[in-house]
């Protein structure tokens, strides 16, 4: 018998992934998973493929994505579970969360042209369908030569804060949980280590949120131990995963990071088998 294990955060091509949900599917039963939620940054284009190929291949998904919103001058990843798929809100949102991004794109584009390191809109706009962001900006700095690294592109220009970032007009937490929720979804603070643990997170998690991305990516037990603790105090649920991008965060595997099948049941009610 195989243990069951179910990555909850990965991303395709449809983000800032580089592979196609079919190969991600691939990917997850060669890496011995039995489930899947696949989260790409606000948009949930992949599900129209994974459906028939998670079938084909006899892995389990649970509906996701993630969506960024902002709270408090910070920038937060709220992971999206086990919503209707056909929910027109979740459409509407995803559908504005891109016309958000070309504006705030834009505003990013216009910030390096202006320290000459022009990047041609229809260049972003060639790589990819839907979300497109400051990972793909980075990679053209990377391209054009500005920068010697996508890390290098963050550290000087377009990271938060740094002189051509821009923060555009972001939904908030409180819109973000709401619309989670009314569309029957689970909403999980996700990679609360990437915000510290001062008291501003704290003060996020007195917000709505179901549960809690404990388990991340290539943590140190100490430190997810802690997030578990977090979430036992607030009867919060505890989810994990990778965070896997394919080539654009090499370090990153594909089921690096997972959770068990009784964790993935108290999230996933209407997985998709
Ligand atoms: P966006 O959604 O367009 O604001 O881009 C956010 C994404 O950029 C995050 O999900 C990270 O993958 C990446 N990112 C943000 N800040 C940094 C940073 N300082 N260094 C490297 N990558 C970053
Ligand atoms: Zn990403
Ligand atoms: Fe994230
Ligand atoms: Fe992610």
């Amino acid at each position: 018998m195989t243990t069951f294990k179910a990555d909850l955060h990965c991303h395709t091509y449809f983000s800032d992934g580089t592979d196609s949900p079919e190969e991600l599917i691939v990917l997850a039963k060669k890496n011995g998973l039995s489930a899947l939620s696949i989260t790409d940054h606000d948009t949930i284009s992949a599900y129209a493929e994974a459906i028939p190929a998670a079938k084909k291949n006899g892995i389990i998904l649970g509906a996701g994505a993630e969506f960024s919103s902002s709270y408090d001058g910070l920038n937060v990843h709220i992971l999206a579970y086990d919503f209707d798929l056909e929910s027109p809100l979740i459409h509407a949102f995803c559908q504005k969360h891109k016309e958000r991004r070309k504006l705030r794109n834009y505003r990013i584009l216009e910030k390096l042209k202006k320290r000459q390191m022009p990047i041609p809109e229809e260049e972003l706009e060639k790589m990819g369908t839907e979300t497109l962001g400051r990972p793909h900006i980075a990679e053209l700095l990377v391209k054009h030569r500005f920068v010697t690294s996508v890390q290098q592109a963050f550290d000087l220009y377009i990271g938060d804060g740094k002189i051509c970032y821009d923060a555009g007009e972001p939904f908030t937490v409180d819109e973000t949980l709401d619309l989670i929720h009314s569309a029957r979804g689970k909403a999980f603070l996700a990679h609360p280590h990437f915000l510290g643990e001062g008291e501003k997170v704290f003060k996020l998690l007195e917000k709505p949120f179901d549960g809690i991305e404990c388990l991340y990516a290539n943590c140190l037990p100490q430190q997810e131990k802690r997030w578990i603790k977090a979430a036992e105090r607030r009867g919060l649920l505890i989810s994990g995963g990778s965070d896997y991008h394919g080539t654009l965060k090499p370090m990153l595997t594909l089921g690096c990071s997972f959770v068990n099948e009784e964790t993935f049941y108290k999230i996933f009610q209407h997985a998709i088998h």
